[in-house]
């Protein structure tokens, strides 16, 4: 081999090993750092496939400082409040209802779009018509619920019946757990979350909620939180829990992420469609999408 040459082989090998460095480098920053590989496969690889994946995440840019008192931008609901029996209502506490499609019943405003969805894809799907028979119910009603049956119905200001966002549903000759025999009822319980609702009592969930499994009782939590509960397989109370006060949290195109009460909240610039809701446990859950 002449001088020429040799010198070719050492730059081809030193060119060689740069490169498979940088490859090396770009598969461990990767590896350690999925929010950005996410980014990547959501931008590039599969950019009209919804990528489902729940992350914590460092938002971009600048984050503003939205005035809460203000009500700059955003929409305040009562969506993801957390009631059980160790989260009792505030004394206070008054829901935002509204009567749904002048039927007499009582609902939370937040759901009932939602329960409209639900309502007619269940007719549409299974040919039979979705009927509540409790969505709300005031402090003092809950009291003689509870009066009347302790182990059936939680002490007043502990029911989530009195956000009027749950809603005990049944199909014709189905309440109860026979609703689960119902096509209605089968096609609400895996179906349900695609509308915002959960089953906020499963099965397999009884040490957390301290409730039976109750596949007639939906609530309302909204999208995408429903979906990340599904998806993951939680009950409410842990995915309240999963949410760290401070971080933020993506899931396709959703930013969430929860704070502490107070009227300024930082959020990364580009959202829209920014819902705000208190937790029950201090915190504001905050909800918006990017533009
Ligand atoms: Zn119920």
């Amino acid at each position: 081999m002449n001088k020429k040459s040799v010198k070719t082989s050492t730059i081809l090998k030193i060119i060689f090993a740069s490169l498979s460095l940088v490859l090396l480098t770009t598969i461990v920053v990767l590896l350690s750092k999925p929010e950005l590989l996410y980014q990547i496969q959501g931008k590039w690889l599969r950019p009209d496939q919804e990528y489902s994946t729940f992350k914590m995440i460092k938002p971009k840019g600048k984050l503003i400082e939205y005035d809460f008192s203000a009500e700059q931008d955003l929409d305040y609901e009562q969506s993801l409040m957390l009631v059980n029996q160790s989260h009792r209502l505030p004394q206070d506490f008054v829901p935002q209802m509204a009567e749904y499609k002048d039927s007499g019943v009582q609902m939370n405003v937040a759901m009932l779009d939602a329960y409209a969805k639900l309502s007619e894809s269940v007719t549409q799907k299974t040919d039979d018509y979705l009927y509540v028979s409790s969505v709300y119910r005031t402090d003092e009603e809950q009291g003689i619920l509870h009066a009347e049956d302790p182990d059936y119905a939680l002490p007043a200001g502990h029911s989530e019946h009195q956000t009027g966002l749950a809603a005990d549903v049944y199909v014709y000759e189905h309440a109860g757990m026979a609703f689960l025999e119902s096509e209605a009822g089968k096609y609400v319980n895996q179906s349900c979350y695609d509308f915002g609702f959960i089953i906020r009592y499963p099965e397999g969930k009884e040490e957390i909620t301290k409730i039976p499994f109750e596949p007639w009782h939906l609530r309302y939590v909204g999208l995408p939180h429903s979906k990340i509960i599904q998806q993951k397989f939680i009950s409410f109370e842990e995915y309240i829990d999963l949410l760290e006060p401070g971080k933020f949290y993506r899931y396709q195109n959703y930013l969430i992420t929860r704070q502490e009460i107070s009227s300024k909240i930082n959020l990364p610039q580009d959202l829209k469609n920014i819902v705000c809701s208190p937790d029950n446990t201090g915190h504001l859950i905050i909800t918006g999408e990017y533009n």
